[in-house]
């Protein structure tokens, strides 16, 4: 109640489709202006031109972040570094092999039951550790009259009964054309459940409208939100707002995953006040992912045993519903692998 009044006075509960596309367009792609925001020598960070893969981070986000601190946990998660051009074994564009998995363009179907769209190929936020971050997305990307195809191929599998929307983040698509996704997808008598993997609620909360909230109100669909956090300090009172919406409001289930990554999270503490501010938001902690091998992203990587460890220690300090799977992606597995 205290956040939602707070946040009307901000006027951010009541956000127009306008405000986030200038949120969105108006984030921070330079270091020098991000080190001026955050008050951090512009001439500390040597930030490598990635054109593949440029900077992104919306000024709600870089507004989380410690000023004058060049370790921020935030900071670190999205902040271009000189590491990601190292090439190291191991590490590799695609680790997953998702390419075996993609029986129609748009869709992965590597589960039984559930299938996951290739929704949109962008993002409001670049997180460097990400293991989509070298993925051929124009491969993917497609007009509706495709999209039916990719419908057609669900319709016939009756043995999934869970459609996950994912990208790149399926939310930077207008309400419109979600309302469109929606349909189509309530139209299969055998689809059960809707899942949307997200990072916007967190990374981008004005995109959360009132339309985007009516866009999910009235459907058959069970609804799961599968956000994505990595420390306490992203969950401010303007993420709080826009969960309680989808939550209440929209009727979303509310989970989380996130990465175990170095110097951002690998700590027990520092997972156990995630959690937390997690569940004051209405979120149960899902999934801690160990890091998949992507080139580039070799320096967050923490060692399966080491990962073990934290986790260990988390059950030791926390209630069990507060403590997140922890799992790897093995490429060819049924499922995620579940470790300890
Ligand atoms: C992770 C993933 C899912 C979802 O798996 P859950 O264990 O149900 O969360 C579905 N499809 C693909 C291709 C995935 O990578
Ligand atoms: S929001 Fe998710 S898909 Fe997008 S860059 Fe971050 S980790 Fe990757």
């Amino acid at each position: 109640m205290i956040h939602e009044k707070h946040a009307t006075q901000q006027g951010k509960a009541h956000s127009k489709s306008a405000d986030w596309k200038n949120a969105l367009a108006t984030g921070f792609t330079h270091w020098q202006d991000l080190a001026q925001f955050l008050e951090i020598d512009p001439t500390s960070y040597n930030t490598p031109a990635l054109k593949s893969f440029p900077m992104r981070i919306p000024k709600g986000f870089a507004s989380r972040m410690q000023k004058g601190d060049i370790n921020d946990p935030l900071l670190l998660q999205v902040l271009p570094s000189v590491k990601e051009l190292d090439s190291i074994d191991d590490y590799v564009a695609d680790p997953l092999q998702e390419a075996d998995f993609n029986p129609v363009k748009g869709l992965l179907h590597k589960y039984k039951n559930r299938a996951l769209l290739i929704l949109h190929p962008a993002c409001a936020v670049h997180c460097r550790y990400c293991f989509r971050r070298e993925y051929d997305y124009q491969a993917q990307t497609q007009s509706k009259a495709l999209w039916l195809d990719t419908f057609e191929y669900i319709r016939k599998n009756t043995a999934l009964d869970e459609v996950i929307l994912s990208g790149g983040d399926p939310l930077m698509h207008n309400d419109v054309l979600l309302a469109w996704f929606l349909a189509q997808i309530e139209d299969i008598s055998h689809i059960k459940r809707l899942r949307i993997h997200t990072r916007i609620p967190v990374v981008l909360p004005e995109r959360i409208t009132d339309e985007l909230i009516n866009v999910f109100k009235e459907t058959r669909l069970q609804k799961i939100m599968v956000i994505h956090a990595n420390h306490a300090n992203e969950i401010n009172d303007d993420v709080t707002v826009a969960l309680a919406a989808l939550k209440n409001q929209s009727q979303f289930t509310l989970l989380n995953q996130s990465t175990l990554l170095k110097g951002v999270n690998d700590n027990a503490h520092i997972l156990k006040a995630l959690s937390e501010a997690l569940f004051a938001a209405g979120v149960m902690p899902y999934y801690l992912h160990v890091l998949d091998k992507v080139k580039g992203a070799a320096h967050f990587d923490i060692d399966e045993s080491t990962a073990k460890k934290i986790h260990t220690k988390l059950k030791s300090l926390t209630s069990g519903y507060l403590v997140p799977k922890l799992t790897r992606e093995v490429a060819h597995e049924m499922a995620k692998t579940w470790i300890n």
